[in-house]
């Protein structure tokens, strides 16, 4: 038996997400990243005497829907808590968060794996807070220079249970909430710049045992792949120390990504004592049962509920629905193009195929394409009707329509790219294209019936993609057989 047999992992995230409010948690200062340091501040963030917080609407709403999305159930009666410690980015000596009282309780989280199995991960707790502002180590070579701009910018901290089992689940788990919240529009996701961070709990035990081992928290992780990295390093670590008879300290680490390892940080008994209270300055928050029926009728649809319909109703495969919904604008541009279609698997292969790799190779997003859903729509039937081939579709036909404004049928006349199904115009692309190749002819005649595609290509070739493939593979067929 191998060690990672013998053993196995039992992980905790914890993440925290910057919410794309115009103004702060308790204040009124611009959110906004990458602005001069300093600029994006207040008397109240920078927690000046006298100075009262205020809290922001908008914060509870998109902790609600978040929640909503997350099936948890969301708190009534919401108080605030003074989280105290002394930091050079802290200037109040204290973060206004969440306690006693999440605002959201329970819930989980679907993640599939890569052959599609699925698992639910447990959700424990969402609740609201502020970020401090940040310290910044590495642009004086003598000191430490803070901006506080980011003091008072609201988060959500989402708390798994430690229902994780290895870094794959881990990554699954992170790209699950952060598409989440992509598409409920409250953050942007963004892990290198800080927008989502991620803090791992890893503890490890022998497998078959129930109880927990010591876990270690791990932070500093700027990008999905650096949490699974440090996820796998830190199990590794702690087998390794546990088979030759050391203890696992109950410590906070950091990641190294130059090296993939983790170091110690700090001991947790060392641990600060964060004596909460209640904030005094906030007003609790009651939540009515109304104001969460509001907000659900503002839930835009998830990726879940996208992807059920797409493979369920329009009969996708999981492969195809599950690249659609990837990306929030890209499912609902889909989902627009299959009211004017009803070949949903071919609408599937443009957006999949063709409009993709122009996006891609032109640095676009599916809000700028120059074809409405409509149009594209148009495209797709006129394929689908058997007006116009799909490589003349994919290739000529879609370049236009990015600048013309003519219709469908125009152009396909004007440029004479109508599919041929006439039976003796295919024959003569045919007999071209048989003439060309007559040694694998005999080929084919003698068993090698794979050379039918090099015979269509030829076909295609000679008729300038205008041949009815159905169609002129039958003949070809026919030709070839003689
Ligand atoms: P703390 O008080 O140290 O913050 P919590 O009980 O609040 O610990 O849990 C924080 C996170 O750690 C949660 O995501 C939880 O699922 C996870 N966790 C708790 N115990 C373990 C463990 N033994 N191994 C791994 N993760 C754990
Ligand atoms: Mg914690």
């Amino acid at each position: 038996m191998t060690l990672t047999e013998k053993y196995e992992a039992v992980i905790g995230l914890e993440i925290h997400a910057q919410l794309l409010t115009k103004t702060k948690a308790y204040s009124s200062d611009e959110n906004i990243y990458g602005k001069s340091p300093n600029t994006k501040t207040s008397v109240v963030s920078l927690g000046h005497p006298g100075t009262l917080p205020k809290s922001n609407s908008k914060v509870i709403e998109y902790a609600i829907k978040l929640g909503l999305a997350m099936n948890s159930k969301i708190r009534e009666r919401n108080e605030y808590a003074r989280k105290n410690y002394f930091y050079a980015d802290l200037p109040k000596g204290y973060q206004i968060t969440q306690d006693k009282t999440p605002i959201c309780n329970g819930g989980k989280v679907l993640v599939k794996d890569k052959n599609g199995i699925k698992k639910e991960i447990n959700i424990t707790r969402i609740h609201m807070e502020e970020d401090a502002g940040k310290s910044i180590h590495d642009l004086d070579p003598f000191n430490t220079l803070v901006d506080l701009n980011r003091a008072g910018v609201p988060l959500l901290e989402i708390v798994s249970e430690p229902d994780i089992r290895t870094s794959d689940e881990a990554h699954q788990f992170i790209t699950e909430v952060r598409r989440l919240l992509k598409y409920l529009d409250i953050c942007d996701g963004n892990m290198e710049e800080g927008s989502l961070r991620c803090d791992a709990n890893v503890s490890v035990r022998l497998k078959g045992t129930e109880e927990f081992g010591t876990k270690v928290e791990v932070k500093n992780m700027n990008s999905s792949r650096n949490v699974k990295r440090a996820i796998e390093f830190e199990i590794e670590r702690q087998i390794s120390l546990i088979e030759n008879g050391f203890n696992i300290d109950h410590e906070t680490r950091s990641f190294n990504a130059a090296n993939s390892t983790t170091v110690s940080m700090r001991h947790k008994e060392e641990a600060n004592d964060y004596r909460y209270f209640p904030e005094p300055d906030l007003q609790p928050v009651i939540v009515t049962n109304l104001y969460i029926k509001k907000i659900k009728q503002l839930m835009p649809p998830l990726p879940n509920e996208l992807f059920l319909k797409f493979t369920e109703n329009f009969g996708l495969t999981d492969y195809d629905a599950g690249v659609l919904v990837e990306e929030k604008e890209i499912a609902l541009y889909f989902n627009k193009v299959c009211c004017f279609v009803k070949n949903y698997k071919l609408a599937a292969n443009f957006l999949n195929g063709v409009i993709k790799s122009y996006l891609n190779e032109n640095g676009k997003k599916i809000q700028d394409l120059e074809i409405s859903s409509e149009r594209l729509a148009e495209l797709i039937n006129s394929v689908d009707d058997g007006l116009v081939s799909n490589t003349i579709a994919t290739s000529k036909l879609f370049e236009l329509l990015l600048i013309s404004n003519k219709s469908i049928v125009d152009i396909i006349s004007e440029n004479n790219w109508k599919k041929e199904s006439s039976k003796d115009a295919l024959n003569d692309y045919i007999i071209k294209a048989v003439s060309k190749y007559p040694e694998k002819v005999i080929e084919y005649k003698s068993g090698k019936k794979g050379l039918i595609g090099l015979f269509m290509g030829e076909v295609m070739k000679i008729s300038k993609g205008q041949a009815d493939p159905k169609i002129a593979n039958k003949l070809l067929r026919t030709e070839l057989e003689k």
